[in-house]
């Protein structure tokens, strides 16, 4: 770059790190300069987890740098530990002041994966009457006008519909004849099972990265500036950089992935991890690419490193959820986020901020969000969000807290997920049914319940497991609501069984004794 004018502002937001962006593919370095900032905003508008805070801006760091050892010209915005120093507080108020100061003549950036940031940068692009291009994000296997077009004219979207054409349209883990692998598209059946009595089986430990100076700093900058904030930034352990991404994912395929399948689903007392990969972060912040996780994993199975099971259930997330999430969110923004379909308004209880409950199965999956801004799935889906839909939690603070609190959310990946799949708030778009249960699904695929001062078998009485009492007022509530839906008809037709002896009174009041213990604990 020779003068201080400048052709086009790159833009690159904190999750399109990604070094083969369609941002930058065409950048020339005399003449554009690429623009990134890190802001106030994007850390308080939900109230973010420090380990959050910290891995965004220590691998946006590390980016810049190598973004400027490739010849680029950067220009960065930190955060200073005192807020009155920085240059503003939003993309939109940076960006404009660099509007004004360097005059390009083009605004490039990739599509945001949020709603509001893309309506943001457009708005600001307006005032600031300087064009913004928004490319295509080619890091996912779909695009948003393919899926549109997939979506079209289809009455319901089924996510194992979407992930078969996935896997014709893309040849994942086909034969010759054009049929699955295996013979089957799915292996679920292999791939719920708990640990027993035994526990778990040797546990390879996960990749973990040294922190070097860039991460230090960036440390001490969230301890000092959001030292009220959630969490702790001490575990700072995932890949924040490319080459970090890249041996996560070789460590997960050699070491995690041939046990992966079987006990996708299982939880145990103090391992937050066990087989999960922990690349969706990752992948999330587009350091690593969908394809080279789904060709390694095929790899590991065509060389008979690693089972059809495991592979197909991780393929499964990537090709077929991870891109099936996407393309709802992006078709159905912005009135999805507004859905309600439960109607359900109460807060998160206290517990989900600090952990401090007697509900063992809630502690421990807080314990891993506060330490790790991580839990695995079920830990979200049937401990978590379970408890958050059965509690009657609104599904947009649900979506809220998730994004606060977890590495790896990201608006187009939470909202689906949280507000969609685990809180039924869409009425079905994401799931068919709700995903509620009492405390013995989590009593089967844990040991939490032995170590619980709860019994998950009691609906009543000062012993009763919260989970199982809230499934039941949960379903006598939303009778009516649910009783159209072919997957709810068993567990209203056992509802029926209570109401017929006389049971749900005793419910319902073991559940308003709940509600006045918690809701505004
Ligand atoms: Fe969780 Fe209920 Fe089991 Fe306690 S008894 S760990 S609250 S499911």
């Amino acid at each position: 770059m020779q003068s201080d004018s400048i052709r086009n502002l790159v833009l690159v937001l904190g999750d399109q790190l990604d070094p083969g962006s369609s941002a930058l593919k065409d950048i020339d370095s005399n003449l554009d300069a690429v623009w990134m900032a890190e802001v106030a905003e994007e850390n308080t508008h939900v109230w973010c987890h420090k380990l959050r805070i910290a891995s965004f801006l220590s691998a946006m760091r590390h980016f810049r740098d190598e973004l400027a050892k490739r010849g680029l010209r950067v220009l960065y915005h930190e955060l200073q530990t005192d807020p009155a120093h920085d240059r503003g507080t939003s993309f939109a108020e940076v960006m404009i002041s660099d509007v004004a100061a360097y005059s390009p003549k083009k605004i490039v950036v990739v599509d945001p994966g949020d709603y509001r940031v893309r309506h943001q940068l457009q708005a600001a692009a307006d005032d600031s009457g300087t064009p913004i291009e928004f490319r295509e994000d080619t890091h996912f296997y779909c695009s948003i006008e393919q899926f549109a077009a997939y979506a079209d004219g289809r009455k319901s979207l089924l996510m194992e519909f979407f992930y078969r054409h996935m896997r014709r349209t893309h040849g994942v883990l086909m034969d010759e004849t054009g049929e699955p692998e295996g013979g089957q598209w799915n292996f679920d059946h292999d791939n719920r099972r708990s640990f027993g009595r035994s526990g778990p089986p040797d546990i390879p430990a996960q990749k973990s990265f040294r922190r070097d100076a860039t991460t230090q700093q960036v440390l001490d900058l969230v301890n000092q500036r959001f030292a009220d904030h959630p969490g702790s930034a001490e575990k700072l352990s995932v890949p924040i950089t490319r080459r970090q991404a890249k041996a996560a994912l070789k460590h997960f395929v050699e070491h995690l992935l041939p046990q992966f399948g079987q006990w996708e689903d299982a939880m145990w007392t103090d391992e937050a991890f066990l087989f999960h990969s922990r690349l969706s972060v990752p992948l999330n912040l587009k350091l690593l690419n969908p394809r080279e996780c789904v060709n390694a994993a095929v790899d590991a199975w065509r060389t008979g490193k690693a089972p059809l099971n495991s592979v197909e259930g991780f393929v499964r997330q990537i090709l077929g959820w991870r891109e099936f999430i996407r393309g709802v969110y992006w078709v159905n923004m912005p009135e999805y986020e507004g859905l309600n379909h439960l109607n359900h308004q109460r807060e998160l209880p206290s517990f989900f901020w600090d952990g401090d409950t007697e509900m063992n199965c809630v502690r421990q999956s807080m314990q891993h969000v506060l330490t790790d801004a991580y839990s695995h799935h079920i830990q979200r889906l049937m401990v978590l969000g379970n408890f958050a839909q059965l509690w009657g939690v609104h599904p947009k603070k649900f979506h809220d807290w998730h994004m606060a609190m977890y590495l790896d959310a990201v608006d187009w990946v939470s909202l689906p997920n949280t507000l969609g799949m685990s809180q039924f708030g869409d009425g079905g778009v994401v799931g068919t049914k709700p995903y509620c249960s009492g405390g013995n699904y989590i009593n089967k695929m844990s040991n939490f319940c032995s170590g619980c001062r709860f019994n998950p078998r009691e609906r009543t009485g000062e012993d009763a497991c919260p989970f199982t009492t809230l499934y039941w007022e949960f379903l006598d509530r939303h009778t009516d609501r649910l009783s159209s839906n072919a997957r709810m008809q068993m567990p209203l037709k056992n509802l029926g069984r209570l109401r017929q002896q006389g049971d749900l009174e005793a419910v319902r009041a073991r559940a308003a004794e709940l509600h006045a213990a918690w809701d505004h604990a």
